[in-house]
């Protein structure tokens, strides 16, 4: 099992749960961590339960104002079951990236494939909004280009598509990093591996209108916090950093790929890995229009994959008070408030 608590395998969620019943505890102690509170008038107290099946639907007893147990999620007005959500959820958020709706069909045992577009379609809503607040900080960040995408079906060979993408990606110092760095000396000669010291924090990702100065540094400003140090090779296009309030690293990388291997692994590592995502998810293909909502989606899963938790929540439209519920209650049960 994951350290958090949340589920890592497919039999492991359906133990936690297992049936309606369970999907509606989860979200109902989610939504009220400290038990039910009317919205209209603060009454506090065990509603009347006036529906048990979806629509779950609960009666404030002071003001007899009924409120869904869905209100507010991606699961609100729909007939569809919480435990097809929850289902859907966590695929989306765990497993195989970039799936089609037909997959997603059959993997959730549905009978129409319009029920599985749909569900996915608002699944997947939560992921493709792009995130807001500025990376970096205390934390350098490196920033690089690189070109995305391929031949478009049914044009001859050498008419290429490819976009220009742009990346950000934190570099955080691993809090373990001087016993690593000390167990290493200890096992091997020369210096240590910077990927032995560092991991990548928080990304961002845009596609841009090729490698001119005004495209990448619009991203820049609008994606890291004012002050935090950048690194990025030596391309003329980010010579404005430092007047834009930023401290910029350069580094003149003269074509020597070790070098740029040194200065800017972490982007480097982003951009092979997510290459090899959209080659093995889209054969390379992706239409220009769509590239911005995969790269968003990409970015979703990056800065959250250390919290699966958080994931599924902001999925379902969960997310104001996701960490409500604890794992340690998830698993023993108990989340469910004790009037329940
Ligand atoms: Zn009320």
């Amino acid at each position: 099992m994951d350290p958090r608590g949340f589920p890592t395998s497919l039999p492991e969620f359906q133990r936690v749960f297992p049936d309606e019943a369970a999907c509606a505890k989860y979200l109902e102690a989610v939504r009220w961590p400290d038990g039910f509170i009317c919205h209209k008038c603060g009454h506090k107290d065990e509603p009347y339960r006036i529906r048990t099946t979806a629509p779950i639907v609960f009666r404030c007893r002071s003001c007899k104002l009924g409120t869904s147990l869905t209100a507010g999620t991606v699961m609100d007005h729909t007939r569809t079951p919480l435990s097809i959500w929850f289902w859907g959820a966590y695929l989306v958020t765990t497993q195989t990236p970039g799936q089609s709706a037909l997959q997603f069909q059959r993997q959730l045992g549905l009978s129409r494939y319009e029920t599985a577009f749909q569900i996915l379609h608002k699944l997947r809503a939560g992921m493709v909004r792009p995130e807001r607040d500025g990376i970096g900080g205390e934390h350098p960040v490196e920033v690089d280009e690189c070109l995305v995408g391929g031949r478009t079906r049914g044009e001859g060979r050498g008419v290429h598509h490819k976009a220009t993408v742009v990346g950000a990606v934190e570099v955080r110092l691993r809090k373990d990093a001087e016993d690593r760095a000390a167990k290493h000396k200890a096992a091997h000669d020369g210096g240590v591996p910077l990927k032995k010291l560092y991991y990548a924090g928080r990304l961002r990702l845009r596609v841009v209108d090729g490698r001119g100065a005004e495209g990448l540094t619009r991203f820049i400003s609008e994606n890291i916090a004012p002050g935090s140090l950048i690194r990025t090779d030596g391309w003329h296009s980010y010579e404005r950093l430092p007047s834009l309030g930023f401290e910029h690293a350069p580094l003149d990388l003269n074509g020597d790929p070790e070098k740029a291997e040194q200065h800017l692994p972490m982007i480097h590592l982003v951009f092979s890995n997510l290459k090899t995502w959209i080659l093995g998810t889209h054969h390379g293909c992706i239409a220009q229009h769509h590239l911005q909502a995969y790269l968003n989606e990409y970015v979703f899963r990056f800065n959250r994959r250390f919290y699966p938790m958080t994931a599924f929540n902001s999925v379902l439209g969960l997310a104001a008070r996701s960490e409500s519920a604890t794992y340690a209650e998830l698993y023993s049960g108990t989340w469910a408030h004790p009037a329940a």
